[in-house]
């Protein structure tokens, strides 16, 4: 397919090069050689480091050299996800592009996700590279790389790199919304050490599973009212006052995803197990009202089952079930200038119950927190470590990540809102978004700078549904000439 049939032509024709060039996360090389390459025999000044990101600089055209300095940012790899039986090798074979086959206002890719996510971005930038008609002020272009499996690329930029006061960040996917605040991360993890003792016959063994939730990524979709499985099934029980004892309990494998299934396999004495079961299933019934709406396939399922070996006792049961409950989980706090939006959160990805040896069982905890300060990030990390620490745990902090902390009074902002208004006829939304960015990386570097996210209308990332709107990138790359012209 020739895209270059597309307006505008040269950032099209950017793009379909850059869909011949395979470039997953972890595997950019070839296309940061080529960008290196490209911007070389351009004339420009380009320097390529060792995690392969590339800064390539522009003088501005004639009568600007005063203005500030604009940076514009992509990042360069994209996320390999392919429909289930594809043979696709997303390091060796290229994209293929098409037109969406249910409606062809849409671009997607054959069988795999299409990279216009950043792919659309670097293509626009590309496309300043090259063209000498362009009016600016100096322009520096940062690619970065691997953005999508922990930002190591941008994380490895030093505070010396970049001149610029502006950033554009093109990583953006509502052609009608700028993005203006990134939640940071810290994750926290906990190992608790439990002792148990051998089971008698006198109790009576079920395993007891949540399951058919949505989940989801615990940045954009902690606000969607989805159930939690860990804290759900720890709920129910909570909700019985017989005498159980717990075997295993395990909920979620990612830190950054609600988990969508838990399990418990767990016992009380037999002439008490039918009551178990019916408080258990009422409590089920409760939170089945409640997801009625937002997430309906919740369901309980329970197995009688034969006994475990050892388990925890009844005390050490109940302290378990509550130390769970009192952990701070999903939305803790929203933002006060930005309407719906979530500012801080957090998230137990992962919990696990392991029985490794007779009177050593081991609960395993990690929390995700998000927030748009980074010092109430670091506080709900205080809150929950403490409540494990005070169990007998110990805690840990393997990785963490700034926040972009909004600013509503950017000039940035306000010179992007008008071009945005005089070309479109209405305002733009104005948002922050609850995961990470490549711009909160930047933030303690470059404390001075003027950020903003922008970008064209992409659906379905990382999926291989992914698809842009064709006539978005039209818009996009309108909005990005005059507030360039602007600056
Ligand atoms: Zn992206």
């Amino acid at each position: 397919m020739k895209l270059e049939k597309l307006e505008p032509k040269n950032l099209w024709k950017n793009f379909e090069h850059i869909c011949t060039i395979p470039h997953p996360s972890h595997h950019e090389e070839a296309l940061s050689n080529w960008l290196h390459q490209q911007a070389k025999s351009l004339g420009l000044e380009s320097k390529r480091d060792l995690f392969g990101n590339v800064i390539v600089r522009k003088p501005a055209s004639p009568g600007r050299e005063r203005r500030p300095g604009i940076i514009m940012q992509a990042h360069i790899d994209m996320v390999g996800q392919a429909v289930p039986g594809s043979t696709h090798n997303f390091a060796r074979d290229p994209i293929i592009p098409r037109f969406h086959p249910d409606n062809q206002e849409w671009l997607s890719a054959t069988g795999t996700t299409l990279g216009a996510d950043n792919g659309i971005g670097a293509a626009a930038m590309l496309c300043y590279m090259e063209d000498t008609s362009l009016e600016h002020g100096p322009m520096e272009f940062l690619f970065t790389t691997n953005e999508e499996d922990g930002m190591t690329g941008a994380a490895s930029i030093s505070s010396t790199s970049l001149q610029g006061k502006y950033l554009l960040n093109l990583d953006g996917e509502e052609i009608d919304e700028f993005t203006i605040g990134c939640g940071g991360t810290v994750r926290s993890s906990a190992v608790l050490h439990l002792s148990d003792s051998n089971v008698d016959s006198s109790y009576r063994w079920a395993k007891v599973r949540v399951e058919g939730l949505l989940g989801g990524h615990s940045g954009i979709d902690i606000n969607r009212g989805r159930g939690h499985a860990s804290q759900l099934l720890c709920r129910i029980l909570e909700a019985s006052l017989c005498d159980c004892r717990i075997a295993t309990l395990n909920g979620g494998d990612t830190a950054s995803a609600i988990p969508r299934e838990a399990e418990v396999l767990a016992g009380v004495p037999e002439w008490d197990f039918d009551s178990w079961r019916q408080d258990l299933e009422a409590e089920a019934r409760h939170i089945a009202g409640e997801l009625d709406e937002t997430d309906p396939g919740f369901n309980l399922s329970f197995t009688p089952c034969a006994a475990p070996l050892r388990a925890l006792d009844v005390e050490e049961s109940r302290i378990l079930v509550d130390l769970i409950r009192s952990i701070p989980n999903g939305i803790l706090a929203m933002e006060t200038a930005i309407a719906n939006t979530v500012r801080t959160s957090s998230n137990l990805g992962i919990l696990k119950l392991t029985h490794e040896a007779p009177g050593a069982t081991f609960l395993e905890t990690m929390c995700l927190i998000r927030s748009t300060s980074d010092d109430e990030k670091l506080k709900v990390a205080d809150e929950i470590e403490d409540v494990l620490f005070r169990a007998g745990a110990t805690t840990k902090r393997p990785v963490t990540s700034p926040a972009w902390t909004p600013e509503p009074q950017s000039p940035l902002l306000a010179t992007a809102t008008t071009c945005y208004q005089n070309l479109f006829g209405k305002l733009p939304g104005i948002a922050a978004t609850h995961a990470a960015l490549e711009c909160g990386m930047f933030r303690p570097l470059y404390p001075h700078w003027d950020m903003i996210s922008l970008g064209p209308l992409i659906r379905n990332p990382h999926s291989p549904e992914e698809m842009v709107h064709i006539e978005s990138v039209a818009m996009f790359w309108q909005l990005l000439q005059d507030l360039v012209r602007a600056l």
